[in-house]
């Protein structure tokens, strides 16, 4: 194995490991495009198998020097680092929107919900604090601590290239791991540009590092003996195979998968305000969001009354360039993507759903009046959706927003329940009682009432239900301590309280 070397080629997107930038040992690379103007921006290079061996032999040697040095000091770290986060985070907004095709103010608000879990990290000497008993036993004592786990390793998808990971890292960094992150290959530029403000906030060499790739980096992570947890954000299949694979070879995994989110809309809503709701879910970030709205339950009479509201709607969406700033939708990701959407659309109307705005074929013109050849499409809407349609089923992860249509608040809920995702759910209403019943009710792991996308806060911790999640623990706030620390438990007493003689049998509170 190879000691790694510095690399500085700007064409080029590279790994981190022992705190500088590495070209790898591999061969293999593939495009990373700009989604808007549909052109090549620069290729990413994919690690091989030795690569990752680098970086983990990296972090297992400086992992134990930073396991060791006190909370507070490791807090301070990330206190510069918030500091430098704070400093940067329209450059990281515009590597986002440049590889990812959000637009400009949503990618803000995606760096700043990354910036609240670094935050929420600076308050790990309170978060590590153990539990004490004394006395359990005359003479004896009995103690919790959580230590660190070891060399751990994140592994991210596109949608959100700066707020996922950090949902992982500055909670595993606090607790003393060393991290190494697999970035999504679609758009890597804020990983590296993150792993440079953690070295220019103090962070030694090696207790964070970047690898980049696809399965290949994948797989070696997670059989390498020396990674001690996996945590995984991404596609339900491939969350689904992380946490198999990684429980196979020994380590602790949480793997957060797709999604299918309903807003259940009550007869007695407030009609402006849904429609907002919805549009805003639905069409927001191209509907690229694993918190997205991507179905709307129609309670009783408001589907006839809500459903022109959002045609005219979805028709005017200003789609375009998500630098320009009264963008509300960019393009999608990748050529991939955006066909694989568009397909979906024609599922939608073989399987007989009513296609009241079609988003397939939008143009979008350019600085010069032709159309841009990024990887545009509209805003799609379907009314009349069944429940046995694919387009119901499956995760489209595109701006399309299918309409159910229920009888009443029981098949609604009913629908929800029988769906095979749980990862987000909402419930417009202005019905107190109804909506408590709906909360406690509904069998999804992130519930909002009349709020259409309730991502946690950092303290509170991330997680969905059923095939949205694999695992034990959610992501960040708590729950993140606990998956990134092994409990210990000290029993403690000294010579004068032992008493004489040997004994067998098993000992109880004297
Ligand atoms: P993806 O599953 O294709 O990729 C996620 C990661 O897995 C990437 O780093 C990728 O390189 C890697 N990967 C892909 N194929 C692999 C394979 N065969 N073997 C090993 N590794 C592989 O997901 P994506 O397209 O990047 O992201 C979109 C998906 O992520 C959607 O399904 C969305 O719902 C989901 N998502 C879920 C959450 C959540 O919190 N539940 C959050 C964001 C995104």
């Amino acid at each position: 194995m190879g000691a790694p070397v510095a690399f500085t080629a700007a064409a080029d997107i590279g790994h981190w490991i022992a705190g500088m930038h590495v070209r790898g040992t591999g061969d293999r690379a593939q495009p990373v495009w700009n989604p808007t103007t549909g052109q090549v921006a620069r290729q990413v290079l994919l690690a091989t198998a030795e690569d990752v061996a680098v970086a983990v032999a990296a972090a297992r040697a400086a992992q134990p020097a930073w396991a060791d040095m006190p909370p507070i000091r490791r807090a301070r770290v990330l206190n510069q680092f918030l500091a430098l986060m704070n400093e940067h985070r329209d450059a990281i907004a515009a590597m986002i929107t440049a590889e990812h095709g959000k637009v400009f103010t949503d990618a803000q608000g995606e760096v700043s919900r990354g910036i609240d879990i670094v935050e929420f990290a600076c308050g790990v000497p309170q978060l590590l604090k153990g539990d004490y008993t004394d006395q359990v036993s005359t003479g004896i004592d009995n103690w919790t601590l959580r230590q660190p786990l070891g060399v751990v390793a994140g592994i991210t998808p596109f949608n959100f290239p700066c707020m996922v990971p950090c949902w992982m890292f500055p909670v595993a960094l606090a607790c003393g791991n060393a991290f190494i992150l697999k970035p999504s290959e679609r758009d890597p530029s804020p990983s590296l540009f993150m792993a440079e403000l953690l070295k220019r906030a103090g962070l030694p060499d090696g207790v964070f590092s970047v690898v980049q790739g696809d399965k290949v980096a994948v797989d070696a992570l997670l059989t390498h003996p020396d990674v001690k947890a996996i945590s995984f954000v991404g596609s339900t299949p491939i969350a689904q195979y992380i946490y198999e694979t990684g429980a196979h070879h020994g380590k602790r995994v949480q793997a957060l998968g797709g999604a299918k989110n309903h807003m259940v809309v009550m007869p007695d809503a407030d009609l402006d305000q849904a429609v907002d709701a919805l549009i805003g879910s639905a069409y927001g970030s191209a509907g690229e969001r694993c918190m997205a709205i991507s179905v709307a339950v129609l309670v009783g009479d408001v589907a006839d009354r809500i459903v022109p509201l959002l045609a005219e709607r979805a028709r005017s969406l200003k789609v375009k360039n998500g630098m320009e700033l009264d963008a509300e939708m960019g393009p999608i990701v990748t050529r991939e993507a955006r066909d694989r959407i568009e397909k979906y659309i024609g599922v939608g109307v073989d399987e007989g759903a009513t296609l009241v705005v079609d988003g397939r074929g939008f143009k979008v013109p350019g600085p010069d009046g032709k159309p841009l050849a990024g990887f545009f499409t509209g805003g799609t809407l379907f009314d009349h959706v069944k429940p046995s349609m694919r387009i119901y089923k499956e995760e489209i992860f595109g701006p399309v927003l299918a309409c159910v249509r229920v009888k009443d608040f029981a098949a609604a809920l009913q629908l929800v329940n029988d769906h095979e995702y749980g990862n987000g759910v909402a419930c417009f209403t202005s019905d107190g009682g109804l909506a408590r019943e709906f909360a406690r009710r509904v069998q999804v792991g992130m519930v909002g009432i009349n709020v259409p996308i309730p991502v946690p806060m950092a303290w509170h911790g991330f997680g969905g239900w059923k095939r949205s999640l694999f695992g034990d623990m959610h992501a960040y706030g708590e729950e993140g301590v606990r998956f990134y620390t092994k409990q210990k438990s000290v029993m403690q007493r000294w010579p004068d309280s032992i008493a004489k003689g040997a004994e067998f049998v098993m000992p109880t509170a004297k």
